[in-house]
């Protein structure tokens, strides 16, 4: 099954032809998609998009790289939101609480607020009993101590990009980690590496549209969902897989951390 783990469709960048970008996606192969949400404002859009489109689900979260936007009471909100989506008809297509995490990378000046909306999203996530999607960046030890403080047990890493003894942490403690368009760059040899010595079933696929473009998409291109099938032909190449095969098992990895994604991919 192939499953775009991580796609903003909601970008202003699909303004003019979102709809027309999820069918070419489906076109492609893609099964379900997956949008994480990153921030408050951004909830309601993306919920509405989702009602209308089977075969997609969302994350509701605040990213690091927004977290100066939040309002005091931001946590409260969100977990008001959350729970009155997990009393509604869209609760199936609530999979995760997300994109959240720690980014040092852009600027660590914020660092106590990035740390308390990461924390209490955390504590979200546990309450609800929903995996996390994160986001880590310059961040990966400081977002692995406050995984195993609230024990969070499940989601993704997205787009990672630590070392192999990260990773094997991540994945000890019941995370996958997402590989997407950073793979395909032929320079980008330690996420190349990663993607081949991984365990397989430690993998799941994502593009990150609009960005991270894939090399054949160009540094400036926009990226979309309907890149995600040459993708996965990249990671089968590097892993020595038939694509049939790394499409089962990396679909197979996302439910395993999404479970409700079962219910969007019938
Ligand atoms: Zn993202």
């Amino acid at each position: 099954m192939l499953i775009d783990t991580h796609c903003h469709l909601d970008a202003s960048e699909f303004d003019a032809d979102r709809d027309q970008v999820w069918r070419e996606a489906q076109a492609q192969g893609v099964r379900a998609l997956v949008i994480p949400a990153v921030m408050q404002s951004t909830f309601q859009p993306v919920m509405d998009w989702c009602a209308q489109h089977p075969h997609t689900g969302f994350a509701l979260g605040w990213h690091p790289l927004f977290v100066d936007q939040a309002a005091d009471d931001a946590l409260q909100q969100m977990q008001d939101t959350v729970a009155a989506v997990l009393a509604g008809p869209q609760a199936g297509q609530l999979l995760a609480i997300g994109e959240i995490g720690l980014d040092f990378y852009v600027t660590r000046d914020n660092e106590v607020k990035q740390v308390a909306l990461f924390e209490g999203q955390l504590q979200i996530a546990k309450q609800f009993g929903l995996p996390v999607i994160l986001h880590v960046r310059a961040a990966v030890d400081s977002v692995l101590k406050y995984l195993r403080k609230h024990r969070l047990d499940s989601g993704i890493a997205h787009a990672f990009n630590g070392s192999l003894q990260q990773a094997t942490i991540f994945t000890e403690l019941g995370f996958k980690l997402g590989f997407g368009g950073a793979m395909t760059w032929p320079r980008a040899l330690k996420i190349r590496k990663l993607a081949a010595e991984l365990p397989v079933e430690a993998l799941v696929l994502e593009t990150d549209a609009p960005d991270i473009p894939p090399v054949w998409v160009g540094h400036h291109g926009r990226n979309t969902p309907g890149q995600l099938k040459r993708i996965a032909e990249e990671m089968a190449l590097i892993r020595g897989l038939e694509i049939s095969q790394l499409i089962e098992i990396t679909g197979k990895n996302s439910m395993q951390v999404l479970p409700k994604l079962a219910y969007l991919c019938t």
